[in-house]
C-alpha cells in the first residue's frame, strides 16, 4: 500500500493499474514493502478507478515478484540494522503487465480488502507485543531482585518498586484489552463492528511497549542499554508499533468517532444532566406524587 510520498493518507496513492486488454499495466512506486525481497508475489494497491469516490478509486492486485519491471530500488532497514539487511523493499513498477484475473476482491474495493487483512494483522500485532512486554518485564523483576546498592536490593527501593507496579497495571490492563477485542472478533466475525477495539489496542501497544521497556533498560542500569540485551531493538520497537499499519494518531480520531456514534448532541441550552434541567426533570415526572407528599406532611 505505503508510497513514499504518504502512507498514513491511502487517498494519496498515486500507483495505477490501467486496463489493457485482458490486463492492468501497473505504473508507480511502493515504499516499505516488508519482506518482498523473499517473496514470490506481492500485492499492490493501485488506482484503477480514479474518477470513483475517494474510498473507491484503487483495487489490490497480485504480481509476481518475477514479472518484468519490477525492480526493488533498495531493501530499508529499521533502526541501526545494517545496510543490505533491511527487509522493507522500495519498489519501481514501470509498465507492469498481469491478467486483470490477478485482481484480488472486487475491483475498487481496495480500501475494504486493506481494512480486512489489517485488522487482523493488528490484533497479531498486539498478541506478539504482549508476549515481548512480558519478557521485558520478567528481566526487570529478575534484575531488581539479584541487585544491591546501598545495602538492600533494588527490588526494595520504592521507586523501583513503583517501576514494577506500574509495568504491571499497564502490561495487564493491555493484555486483557487485547483478549476481550480477540474474544469480540470471535463474536461478531465481523471487523466493522470492532473498530473501535482493535484502533484502542493498536493505539495502547506502541505506550505500553515503550514505557515498560524504558524501566527495563533504567532498572538495568549499563546493562540495559549494551548490546548483550535486547532492549534497544525492543524500544525501536515499540516506535514500529506507532508507525506500521497507520499512526497512532489516525486511529485514534477512529476510536473517537467511533465512541462518539453512541452519543447525540444536547437540545437544550444547558446540558440534561445540569441540577436545574434535572430537577425540571423529575418534577415533571414525579411532580404529581411530590405535591401529594408535601400536602400529607
Ligand atoms: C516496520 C514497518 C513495516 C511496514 N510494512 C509495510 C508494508 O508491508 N506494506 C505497506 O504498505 N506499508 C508498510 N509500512 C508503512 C506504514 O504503513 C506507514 O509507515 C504508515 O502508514 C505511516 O505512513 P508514513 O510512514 O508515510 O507516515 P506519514 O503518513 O508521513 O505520517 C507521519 C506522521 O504524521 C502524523 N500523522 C499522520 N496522519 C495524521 C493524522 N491524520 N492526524 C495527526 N497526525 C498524523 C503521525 O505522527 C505520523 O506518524 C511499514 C512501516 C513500518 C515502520
Amino acid at each position: 500500500m505505503s508510497e513514499p510520498q504518504g502512507g498514513a493518507d491511502p487517498t494519496q496513492f498515486r500507483c495505477m493499474a490501467v486496463e489493457d486488454g485482458d490486463d492492468f499495466v501497473i505504473n508507480g512506486e511502493k515504499w516499505f514493502s516488508s519482506n518482498a525481497r523473499f517473496a514470490s508475489f506481492l500485492i499492490v494497491m493501485a488506482v484503477t478507478d480514479p474518477d470513483a469516490s475517494a474510498h473507491g478509486r484503487a483495487s489490490m492486485i497480485v504480481v509476481p515478484t518475477d514479472t518484468p519491471g519490477v525492480e526493488i530500488i533498495r531493501n530499508v532497514g529499521v533502526g541501526d540494522e545494517p545496510p543490505g539487511h533491511g527487509t522493507h523493499a522500495y519498489v519501481r513498477y514501470t509498465d507492469v503487465r498481469v491478467p486483470k484475473q490477478n485482481l484480488l476482491g472486487p475491483r475498487g474495493q481496495g480500501f475494504a480488502v486493506a481494512q480486512t487483512r489489517l485488522g487482523g494483522g493488528r490484533v497479531h500485532h498486539a498478541m506478539r507485543t504482549v508476549g515481548q512486554i512480558k519478557r521485558a518485564f520478567d528481566m526487570m523483576c529478575q534484575r531488581a531482585l539479584s541487585r544491591t546498592t546501598k545495602g538492600e536490593m533494588l527490588a526494595d527501593k520504592q521507586m523501583v518498586q513503583e517501576k514494577i507496579a506500574d509495568s504491571w497495571i499497564e502490561m495487564e490492563a493491555f493484555r486483557l484489552l487485547v483478549l476481550r477485542t480477540a474474544w469480540r472478533i470471535d463474536q461478531f466475525n465481523d471487523y466493522l463492528k470492532v473498530r473501535k477495539d482493535i484502533a484502542a489496542i493498536k493505539t495502547m501497544m506502541p505506550k505500553v511497549y515503550h514505557d515498560v521497556v524504558s524501566r527495563c533498560i533504567q532498572i538495568h542500569g549499563a546493562l540495559g542499554v549494551s548490546n548483550e540485551l535486547p532492549l534497544s531493538g525492543m524500544l525501536m520497537g515499540s516506535y514500529v508499533m506507532g508507525i506500521a499499519d497507520g499512526p497512532t494518531e489516525v486511529h485514534k480520531v477512529t476510536i473517537a468517532r467511533q465512541v462518539l456514534r453512541d452519543y447525540e448532541a444536547s437540545e437544550t441550552l444547558f446540558p440534561d444532566y445540569t441540577l436545574p434541567n434535572r430537577r425540571a426533570a423529575a418534577l415533571a415526572l414525579l411532580g404529581h406524587e411530590i405535591e401529594r407528599e408535601v400536602e400529607a406532611w
